[in-house]
Order: C-alpha cells, then structure tokens, then sequence
C-alpha cells in the first residue's frame, strides 16, 4: 500500500473537521475523496502532508509510519500536494516557481530534462517562462502548480480541487494529465467537487461528509449510487 490512513482527527478549537477518516491509496492508483464544502476534504490533505497536526490517528507512507515527520521529511519520501489555489509566488518568475518544486530533491541529474519536459508539454509556460506567474490565467497557474509538484519526482500526488476556476476545456486536459502521470506509476489522491470527471478517471473514492467518511467504493459503485447521484451529480 501506498498511503494508509488510519482513524485521523483533525481539530481546530471546538470544530472537529476530520473525524476518524480511513483511507487508503494503493501504488500507482487513483482515488477521489468527494464532499461539498467544508467537509474536511482540504483538512485531510493538510494533515497527510503534514502542515496540520492531526489529533489523533496514523499515516503510514510506502510501509513507515510518518504521522510525527516534518512536511520536508515527507517530500522527500514522494509525498506531494498541489493545494488548494494553486499558491503559486506570482512576484517570482514562472521558472523560479518551477524550480521551487525541486528544492528538498537530492537526486538532481535528470533535473535539466524534467524540466524541459515540462516546457514542451505547457508550451504557454515555455513562452514565458522569465516573467512574473502573475501574468498566467487560473489555468495556466494550475498548470504551473501541477509542473512545480511534478519536480518533486513524486510517489504520489494530492491534488485540492485543481478544476477550481477552471474552463471545462482547461479542467479535461488537468485530468488527463493526472491519467497520464497515473500512467507512468504515480499514484493520485485527488479531491474534487467536479464528482463525475472525477470519478471517470479515478479507480476508487471515498465520500467525506461533516468530517466523516460516509462511503466508499469503486468509482463505478460511486457514480450508480443514487444518493450519491442526488447528492452531488445533480448538476454535473
Ligand atoms: P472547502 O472545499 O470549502 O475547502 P473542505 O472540505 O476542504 O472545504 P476544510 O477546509 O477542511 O473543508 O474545513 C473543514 C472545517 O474546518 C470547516 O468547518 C472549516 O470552517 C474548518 N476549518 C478549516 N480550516 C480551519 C482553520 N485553520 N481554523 C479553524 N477552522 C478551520
């Protein structure tokens, strides 16, 4: 197993945003987590990554435990996360946000060419790639946010809500990014409220409500499901 998340509490004061979420990511899968807003979906990426201290619970990454080790230790595992809004340093330029992705990375010998692999897929970035980020559409910024994670050579990426603000033409070729770095072994744990793109890539997911994971199960049980399907493919 990739990523194994067992029993996590994540609590901000009195408000209990994850209560005892367990979720699993096997090597190189795909696997959604839905739930309308302020279901802890972003809370529960936090914790994984490690930027929040969950009160309770274990992660265990590639077999170790990892729920005490700091956000670098963690990187450098294999473990990355594409946050919500892409957070990208828009008074830097698009290749200083690029080469951020690379900076816990040990291994630097095939950097050079990561990168220009990177320029040759987002030939928008490669254009302009000593500018300042703030002159990038939301999805070009996505597009940026998802190269700089890219770097980080990782084992898995977290993706929160990477459709957000996005064309639907912008938001297929996101998704068909993740399909084809999925394709080359990596796994993704992604977080959408786009239910049905998602769950046409995804092999699994699992439904966040309140907090708590209401349902789970292959991605074909999920979109069938009629609750679900009122709940939240009404519109999509
Ligand atoms: P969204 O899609 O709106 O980001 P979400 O499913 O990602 O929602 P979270 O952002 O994890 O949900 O929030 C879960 C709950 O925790 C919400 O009630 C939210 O108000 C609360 N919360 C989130 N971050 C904090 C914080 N830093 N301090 C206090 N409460 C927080």
């Amino acid at each position: 197993m990739l990523l194994e998340v067992e029993g996590l509490d994540v609590r901000y004061g009195r408000t209990h945003a994850v209560a005892g979420a367990t979720l699993n990511v096997a090597e190189g899968e795909i696997v959604a987590v839905l739930g309308a807003n302020g279901a802890g979906k972003s809370s529960l990426l936090k914790a994984i990554l490690g930027t929040v201290r969950p009160a309770a619970g274990s992660i265990r990454f590639q077999g170790a435990e990892i729920t005490g080790a700091g956000v670098p230790a963690r990187i450098r595992d294999g473990l990355v996360l594409v946050p919500e809004g892409r957070r990208i340093l828009v008074g830097m330029t698009i290749h200083e946000n690029l080469l951020l992705g690379a900076g816990l990375r040990a291994d630097r010998a095939t950097l050079p060419r990561e990168i220009d692999g990177i320029y040759d897929r987002f030939s928008n970035l490669a254009a302009r790639r000593d500018m300042p980020a703030a002159v990038l559409s939301g999805g070009e910024q996505q597009m940026l946010a998802i190269g700089r994670a890219m770097l980080a050579k990782p084992r898995l990426m977290m993706l929160d809500e990477p459709s957000l603000g996005l064309s639907p033409l912008l938001v297929d070729r996101v998704f068909a990014l993740l399909s084809e770095l999925n394709a080359g072994g990596m796994g993704v744990l992604l977080v959408e409220q786009n239910t049905r793109k998602t769950l046409a890539i995804a092999a699994r997911g699992y439904v966040l409500e309140l907090g708590r994971m209401v349902m789970a199960g292959s991605a074909a049980s999920l979109l069938a499901d009629q609750g679900l399907q009122r709940a939240y493919l009404g519109a999509g």
